[in-house]
């Protein structure tokens, strides 16, 4: 369903589509049983411009508006079936690559235009063992030395982290004071005391790699240091509003793909003398699974389009996110339900995209915390 696209929009969707679908023409059951982020695939994303889409042209990226971007990865989903890989991109662009250019862009514009073009990879580094949902509860500190700050502390869940070349941390500056004690920092892989132990082993994801961060008396410059001091917490709910709203539009073309190899499945699959998909429980599936997948595009397009004419979208970036990875998990359950024991077989691809889509409900805030933040904006909650 291609819904009000202009002639660009549905050329770029056709372009990226073709593209994605030659990134990872075999192989992904072998890495995702072995845990492997895949460079090359990577490198082909980048050739393709996704690491880059939003980031202005002069910058080296390719300079969409926030719809064209969803459109993008929205074909990206539907070409390339490796949902990790979209999840490592996801973090790249709308974590870390936002986080820069809503700071200082003038000082970091080599590191962004490594970051754009994806020669370089970057990640953005917040969750603490004892901080998820809770940033107030941030330990990793930045104290000011001379000349600039040492960093100490452990942050953990971090895509990228253990490929990635530029780290983006959320640090204290001002112990206690979460409105303006938090500070954003850019650190590149390399800085002493800054170490990316071996991945974690994870659910689902496998082909995007996450680890921990550890900063052990590392010293950074000044000018590592992104936007003001204390202003870490106005950048990171700048680059979460983003996040939120786009990270899963991948996960439209993911349920695209799955959508359509489960009613070919149904309709050629035969029980009882006909083909399953005359039974309404099967049908019924079905149709749910359209209905979720052309109800979640239409939130994700309309939060791109409210961010692209400007202003806040923080309550439709939650009820994108909420909307989508409820769906996608939703509908990934009904594949299974449909493929029955071949869904569970792990060549069929079912099991690994229900393991991936439960990530969905987690990652840039748990779907509690998106109900929380929707009650807020309709002021249900103070
Ligand atoms: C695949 C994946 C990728 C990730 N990538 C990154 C990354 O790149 N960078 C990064 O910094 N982090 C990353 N994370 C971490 C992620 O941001 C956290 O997992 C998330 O914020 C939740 O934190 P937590 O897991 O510690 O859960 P907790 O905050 O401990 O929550 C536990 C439970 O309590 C509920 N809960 C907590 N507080 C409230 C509340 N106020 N109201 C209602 N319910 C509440 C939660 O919904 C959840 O059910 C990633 C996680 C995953 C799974």
């Amino acid at each position: 369903m291609m819904q009000h696209l202009s002639d660009e929009h549905t050329a770029l969707y056709s372009r990226i589509l073709e593209g994605s679908a030659q990134i990872l023409p075999n192989g992904l059951e072998q890495h995702d049983g072995q845990e492997e982020f895949d460079k090359s695939a990577w490198d082909k994303c980048g050739a393709l411009g996704l690491c880059g889409l939003t980031v202005p042209t002069m910058l080296g990226g390719s300079g969409l508006d926030p719809l064209s971007a969803v459109i993008a990865m929205e074909a990206f989903g539907r070409g390339c079936a490796d949902n990790g890989l979209g999840v490592s991109l996801g973090a790249h662009l709308w974590g870390c690559l936002t986080l820069l250019l809503a700071g200082d862009r003038a000082r970091n514009v080599d590191i962004i235009r490594d970051l754009a073009t994806g020669r370089k990879i970057g990640a953005l580094a917040v969750s603490e063992p004892e901080a998820g949902s809770d940033l107030a509860a941030i330990l990793t500190t930045a104290v000011a030395v001379d000349g600039g700050y040492r960093l100490e502390g452990r942050k953990c869940y971090v895509t990228n982290a253990p490929v990635a070349d530029v780290l983006v941390v959320l640090a204290e500056t001002r112990p206690g004071n979460l409105a303006f004690g938090l500070s954003a920092f850019c650190l590149e892989r390399g800085t002493p005391g800054l170490t990316t132990p071996a991945p974690v082993s994870k659910m689902g994801l496998r082909t995007a790699s996450m680890g921990d961060v550890e900063l052990d008396g590392c010293l950074v410059p000044k000018s590592a240091r992104i936007g003001a001091e204390g202003a870490g917490l106005s950048l990171f709910l700048k680059v979460m509003e983003m996040e939120r709203a786009f990270i899963l539009a991948p996960a439209i073309g993911s349920m695209e793909r799955v959508f359509e190899a489960t009613r070919h499945y149904a309709q050629n699959r035969k029980q009882f003398d006909q083909p399953i998909a005359e039974f309404e429980s099967v049908y019924g599936r079905l149709a749910e699974m359209y209905r979720r997948t052309s109800l979640a595009r239409l939130v994700l397009r309309d939060a791109a389009a409210r961010k692209g004419s400007g202003g806040s979208i923080t309550l439709e970036a939650s009820m994108a996110k909420l909307t989508i990875s409820d769906a996608w998990v939703a509908n990934c359950q009904d594949a299974l339900a449909i493929f029955a024991a071949k869904g569970y077989l792990s060549a069929t691809g079912i099991e690994r995209e229900l393991r991936d889509a439960l990530g969905g409900q987690i990652y840039s805030g748990t779907s509690d915390i998106q109900r929380r933040t929707i009650a807020k904006m309709l002021r249900v909650i103070s």
